[in-house]
């Protein structure tokens, strides 16, 4: 597709900022949550998103981009200094809302140390249990990076009733099947875990294996269909929708081939190809490609 060259964005006050702690305006402070992928006329577009101290934004990345950011770690949620490897701070982890949202890994009440049930749902709020927990769930197995991997996502969000999808592309898929709809969270983590063992899928890719997917030019693999839909015919699990999302931002250029950056030394140039997590930006006929999931955490000083 062709991106519009009027649209362009400028970060670029870290940098100066960072010399004087006492310019450090909290107002302006804006600490990086992560990456997604959202439909703009029928494409998918790498956004990123950050927190500052009024709320949550994004912002696509679209045009010439300079971000520079700060070498202090703020807490993603509420901007507080952070000196571990992690992202948030010890308050916020055990805050109610992030409880919640850790029974999306650990599995429904782990977090809380209680029974969880659609009831009597572990975290006390029933409209967060109707919405997350206690609703229709889908199973994917996608195409990624020259692997097969599966994974599990609400089947409706942000107010799309296939919002699941844009899980999918988030992730780099290529060939993709989903399966569902699952009766809720715990049936669709025990499922996956039980997919991903029976049929030796990983749940998860490495920084280091989107690399050297890039680095070596590798093929996408087909997805193994027969014998993922004997499995979950086997239980009782139907076929949803399944596709391919074949384009993503324009092609990858074969000349010259991007090194590889680190995105806490800043990302400059404008995107000419992105998959999933990593995106490649090009400055001066240099081009550099970045994994975007390094970016949590990450924050800068001045207008996004
Ligand atoms: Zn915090
Ligand atoms: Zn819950």
């Amino acid at each position: 597709m062709e991106i519009p060259s009027t649209v362009s964005r400028t970060i670029d006050s870290g940098a100066k900022t960072q010399q004087s702690s006492s310019r450090l305006c909290p107002q302006t402070l804006s600490t990086m949550k992560g990456y997604d992928y959202r439909w703009f006329y029928g494409h998918p577009i790498p956004f990123v998103r950050y927190q500052d101290r009024v709320g949550e934004g994004a912002f696509p990345l679209f045009g010439y981009q300079n971000l520079r950011f700060l070498s202090t770690k703020y807490c993603t949620n509420c901007q507080a200094i952070l000196t571990g490897p992690d992202d948030m701070c010890g308050d916020c982890r055990e805050s109610p809302l992030f409880r919640r949202l850790r029974c999306i890994l650990d599995g429904p009440g782990v977090p809380f140390g209680k029974q969880c049930t659609g009831d009597n749902p572990a975290c006390d709020l029933q409209p967060w249990a109707d919405a997350i927990c206690y609703t229709d769930w889908m199973l994917y197995v996608v195409s990624v990076f020259g692997l097969v991997k599966v994974g599990i996502s609400r089947r409706e969000k942000g107010n799309c009733s296939v919002g699941f999808t844009q899980r999918i592309i988030s992730q780099g898929a290529g060939e993709w099947i989903a399966f569902g709809p699952l009766r809720d969270m715990e049936t669709a983590q025990r499922t996956e875990d039980e997919l991903s063992n029976d049929l030796s899928l990983t749940q998860r890719v490495t920084s280091a294996e989107k690399w050297n997917y890039i680095n070596y030019g590798k093929e996408d693999v087909p997805l193994p269909r027969e014998e993922v839909l004997r499995w979950t015919e086997n239980q009782g699990i139907p076929l949803y929708m399944e596709g391919s999302f074949a384009e993503y931002f324009t092609s990858m250029p074969d000349n010259p081939y991007p090194v590889f950056g680190t995105v806490k030394d800043g990302v400059q140039g404008s995107l000419c190809w992105s998959r999933g997590s990593i995106a490649v930006f090009e400055h001066n006929g240099n081009r550099t490609a970045y994994d975007l999931a390094e970016l949590a955490g990450l924050s800068t000083v001045g207008g996004l």
